[in-house]
């Protein structure tokens, strides 16, 4: 990205209007280190801008999310001291919301029934296997009338996506990406038995919520292009996009339990680390301010902006968190330091 000012990191056409950031974590594991860092920039990004920072618990995923993993990402979240406005919004809960959007797309047009089964299906896939043809829904019933369809037949919602010309996303990290729109297929709105799928429910949620910038791991760019054609069907406002790079090992490899990588609540309780030394790696890992390495919450609040975010992949270095944690400890009085020690 050209280095940018603070200016750009605002909406178009949303001068003098509020910053909303949301965290939206998929509660299916503790707060591991990337997910707290994403928070972290998403938390710094709006107290920068003196806007709202919003927290979402994306569970609709029944069988993988547990009340456990939620206690887990709040009491994460505590820890490194980052506070959320509103109360959180529990994804699950809005599955009617989601459902009336997927309706209002169909009676404008945009959105279609798709009867085709779960066996033709298979036979489209077999075909563009066997033809070495990308694997994508051939809208098969785009333009086809229901009435053909047997009485009484399931059907999908399928969004219309534009079939033609090209998409771009001025990612304020990654720079302009660019998609050619036949690379979009019409995905799934809404399931056979009308439940929400998560493009659907993220595009609906981010809208209602009045999220203005999106910041989060790159390995959710190809889902904004397809996202972004949800909300261009609805004739909704454009987020900003902050797409940022994933976190990987010190071998490079992206970063996993291999590497020694925890919870963010595994580090505080076996490795003593405390909130601020945390608070302080992560906002380094990816994010700089010249060659500063010890930056406070308040001076991060104070100098954070997306144009300082890395292009490239940081590497986790569990070492130079404890080194940091060290310098943190030697500085705290003695009454606070007992404090932690019992
Ligand atoms: N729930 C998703 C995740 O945990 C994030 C979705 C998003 O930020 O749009 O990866």
């Amino acid at each position: 990205m050209s280095a940018s000012g603070e200016k750009s990191d605002l909406p178009a056409g949303a001068s003098g209007g509020q910053v909303v950031t949301r965290f939206a974590p998929s509660p299916t594991g503790f707060l591991h280190i990337g997910g707290a860092r994403t928070a972290m920039f998403n938390w710094l990004f709006a107290r920068h801008h003196g806007g709202k920072a919003l927290l979402r618990i994306e569970d609709t995923d029944k069988a993988r999310s547990t009340p456990e993993a939620i206690d887990a990402i709040f009491a994460g979240l505590d820890w490194l001291g980052l506070d959320w406005d509103d109360t959180p919004v529990f994804q699950s809960e809005r599955a009617a919301r989601h459902a009336e959007v997927a309706h209002q797309l169909l009676n404008m047009g945009k959105a279609y029934k798709c009867f085709a089964t779960a066996e033709e299906l298979e036979a489209m896939r077999a075909e563009q296997r066997e033809k070495k043809l990308p694997m994508r829904y051939d809208g098969r019933w785009r333009d086809r009338d229901p009435s053909e369809a047997p009485a009484g037949a399931p059907y999908v919602v399928r969004l219309k996506a534009p079939q033609s010309g090209k998409m771009t996303i001025a990612d304020q990290v990654q720079g302009n990406v660019t998609v050619d729109t036949r690379e979009l297929d019409d995905y799934v709105l809404l399931r056979s038995d009308g439940t929400p799928t998560y493009m659907l429910a993220v595009v609906v949620d981010d809208h209602d919520m009045g999220v203005t910038h999106i910041i989060r791991g790159d390995d959710h760019l190809n889902n904004a292009f397809r996202q972004l054609a949800l909300i261009q069907a609805m004739g909704w406002p454009e987020p900003v996009y902050a797409h940022i790079p994933l976190i990987h090992g010190n071998d490079g490899a992206k970063l996993s339990k291999r590497h020694g990588a925890l919870g963010v609540e595994a580090y505080r309780d076996d490795m003593g680390v405390v909130s601020d030394a945390m608070f302080n790696y992560l906002l380094r890992l990816g994010w700089g301010y010249g060659d500063r390495e010890k930056i406070s919450r308040a001076e991060a609040v104070e100098l954070f902006s997306l144009a300082n975010v890395g292009k490239s992949p940081s590497r986790f270095d569990a070492k130079k968190l404890i080194n940091l944690n060290g310098q943190y400890l030697r500085e705290m009085d003695d009454t606070a330091l007992a404090a932690l020690v019992a």
